[in-house]
C-alpha cells in the first residue's frame, strides 16, 4: 500500500530553523520546573514557565501572553503544575533495529493494527514495529525480552528470514494518547489529536495544551493551536502553516545512495569518522558547531554517528577527539551562537573539507565540550541501553570487542571525572565498587561460553 518514511530527527530540526527565521528563540536541554500563574478563583492564568536548564544547571524564567503545552505523554505532567487535570495515557512501543535496509519500501500487514504488523526502511537499516502497551509513566519505557522475540516472529511474517538477521538494537517511544473518559487499552484508544482550551474547560487563561495526534499530523496540531492562541489573543492573522515549508525542502527526497557518491567522488574516504554510515570529519564538525550544546547523542541524531552495525565501537572515541579539538579552539571563536544553523545540510549534502571554510569552534563555557570524558561515557552508555536487549549472535561478539576497547584498552570507567559535571543520561552503571573485576571477568566467562555454543532458539547467524 503506498507508505512512507520520513526522518523525524531532520523534520524536528528543520521545523527549528523555520520557527528561528520566523524570531524563535529556541532553549534545549530546558526542563520546564514550574508554571507562572497569577489571580484566584475562576480568574487564574498561566503566565509563563520556569525552567531549569540540565547542562548549566541554571534556572530561567519565560514570561509569556500565552504558554502552549506540547509536551507529548508528559503533558498531563505539565498541566499538574499549575493544577490542572489532564489525563494522557502513555502507550509504550517497542521498536528494533535490523542491520541492511531488508526492504525498500515500507510494508503493511493488512489487518486491524496490531503488534509488529510494520516494517519501516530507514536510511541504511530497516525498522519492525511496533508493541502498543499502556504504561503507568512515560518514562517506564523497560524493553522486556518477549518485546523483542514478538517483533521478530512478527517481523519474520512479514519478511521470512528477518529474525536471521543481525539484530542492532532495540528501544521504546511513548505515544500521547488522549480520550476524555477512556480507561481501556492503549491500542484501542483514538489517534485524534486534542486541542485542550483551559479557559473554556478549567477556567485557566493564557494556556493551552495539545496532545494526542501522530507524528504525521504535527504541523495540522500546530496550526490548529496557534489559531486557537490567536483567537484568545485577539491577533487576526491568516495562518500560513500549510503554504509554508521548511528549510531544506527544495533540496528534494532523501536519496540513499548520497553519503556514498560524495565520498567517493570526493576521495574523502580517508576523512571518515564513523566508517557505518559514513560520517566525514567535516560533517561532524559543522554538526557541532551548529548545535550549542552539542553532546555526542546529539549528533548521533544529526549525523547518524555510531548508528551503524558497530553501535559506536570505533567512531565513539574519534568523535570525542574532535569535539576535544573544536574545544580547544573555543576562545577564538565568537560567531557560534549569531550563525544561523544550517541543519538540513548534514543528511542532504555532506560539506567537503575543500569545499567548506573551516567550521568555527562551538563556545566552551555551558556547553558540554567542557567534559570530554562525560560525553564519551554518555554516549557509549545511551549505545549500551538500546544493546542490552538484543544482545546474541553477531551483535554480542561486537559488544565484546567494544567493551574490550572501552573498558580495556581506555579504561573508561577509570577515567577521571571532568569537573563536578553530572551525566546527563539517567541510566549510569559504571561498577567501580569493591570486586568490580572479579564480577566482570566472571561475567565475560559467561558470555564467551554464550558465543561458542549458541543456544537452541531461533536466533542463530
Ligand atoms: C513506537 C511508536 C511508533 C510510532 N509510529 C508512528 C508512525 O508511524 N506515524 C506517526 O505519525 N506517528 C507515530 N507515532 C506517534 C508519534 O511518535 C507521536 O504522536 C509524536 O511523537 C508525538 O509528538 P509530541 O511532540 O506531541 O510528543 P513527543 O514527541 O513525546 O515530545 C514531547 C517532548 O516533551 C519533552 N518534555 C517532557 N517533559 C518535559 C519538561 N518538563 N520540560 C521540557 N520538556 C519536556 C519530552 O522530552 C519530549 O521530547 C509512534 C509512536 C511510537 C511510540
Amino acid at each position: 500500500m503506498p507508505d512512507g518514511s520520513a526522518d523525524s530527527f531532520l523534520a524536528t530540526h528543520v521545523t527549528a530553523q523555520a520557527a528561528q527565521q520566523a524570531g524563535a528563540q529556541i532553549l534545549v536541554y530546558h526542563e520546564v520546573i514550574g508554571l507562572l500563574t497569577e489571580g484566584g478563583d475562576g480568574a487564574r492564568r498561566v503566565t509563563g514557565a520556569r525552567v531549569r536548564d540540565v547542562v548549566g544547571g541554571e534556572e530561567v524564567q519565560i514570561e509569556a501572553a500565552m504558554t502552549i503545552n506540547a509536551s507529548g505523554a508528559w503533558a498531563g505532567k505539565i498541566a499538574a503544575l499549575a493544577d490542572i487535570p489532564v489525563r494522557v495515557i502513555p502507550g509504550k512501543g517497542v521498536m528494533v533495529a535490523v542491520n541492511h535496509r531488508l526492504v525498500n519500501t515500507v510494508i503493511n500487514r493488512c489487518k486491524m493494527p496490531a503488534d509488529g504488523d510494520i516494517l519501516v526502511p530507514v536510511h541504511t537499516v530497516a525498522i519492525i514495529g511496533t508493541t502498543d502497551e499502556r504504561v503507568s509513566d512515560p518514562e517506564m519505557l523497560s524493553i522486556e525480552p518477549w518485546e523483542v522475540e514478538l517483533m521478530l516472529a512478527e517481523g519474520d511474517k512479514l519478511t521470512p528470514g528477518l529474525s536471521q538477521s543481525r539484530i542492532l538494537r532495540a528501544w521504546a517511544g511513548v505515544r500521547p494518547l488522549y480520550q476524555e473518559g477512556y480507561s481501556g487499552e492503549s491500542r484501542d484508544a483514538t489517534r485524534a489529536l486534542a486541542l485542550l482550551d483551559h479557559q473554556a474547560r478549567d477556567g485557566v487563561a493564557g494556556f493551552l495544551t495539545i496532545t494526542g495526534g501522530k507524528w504525521t499530523t504535527f504541523r495540522l496540531m500546530a496550526e490548529k493551536t496557534m489559531d486557537k492562541a490567536c483567537a484568545q489573543l485577539g491577533v487576526e492573522r491568516a495562518c500560513r502553516t500549510a503554504e509554508t515549508p521548511v528549510p531544506g525542502v527544495e533540496q528534494g527526497y532523501y536519496w540513499l545512495g548520497h553519503r556514498l557518491h560524495e565520498v567517493e567522488e570526493a576521495r574523502l574516504q580517508g576523512d571518515l569518522v564513523c566508517e557505518c554510515e559514513l560520517v566525514t570529519r567535516a560533517m561532524l564538525e559543522q554538526a557541532a558547531v551548529n548545535n550549542p550544546t552539542v553532546t555526542l547523542d546529539d549528533l548521533r541524531r544529526d549525523v547518524r554517528l555510531g548508528m551503524g552495525p558497530c553501535q559506536g565501537g570505533f567512531c565513539t572515541f574519534r568523535a570525542a577527539g574532535i569535539l576535544q579539538e573544536l574545544r580547544m579552539q573555543a576562545p577564538t571563536a565568537s560567531a557560534l551562537q549569531d550563525a544561523a544553523p544550517d541543519w538540513s545540510v548534514a543528511y542532504m549534502q555532506s560539506p567537503r573539507h575543500n569545499a567548506h571554510p573551516r567550521p568555527a569552534a562551538p563556545k566552551a563555557g555551558k556547553s558540554s565540550l567542557d567534559n570530554p570524558n562525560l560525553l564519551l561515557r554518555d554516549f557509549l552508555q545511551e549505545r549500551w541501553r538500546g544493546l542490552t536487549p538484543v544482545l546474541w549472535g553477531r551483535q554480542l561478539k561486537q559488544e565484546r570487542l567494544d567493551e574490550l576497547i572501552y573498558l580495556g584498552i581506555m579504561n573508561i570507567d577509570h577515567l577521571p571525572p571532568d569537573n563536578d559535571a553530572s551525566p546527563l543520561t539517567d541510566f549510569w552503571e559504571f561498577d567501580t565498587t569493591p570486586g568490580a573485576q572479579e564480577r566482570r571477568e566472571a561475567r565475560d566467562e559467561e558470555q564467551i561460553s554464550t558465543l561458542q555454543s549458541p543456544s537452541s532458539s531461533n536466533r542463530k547467524d
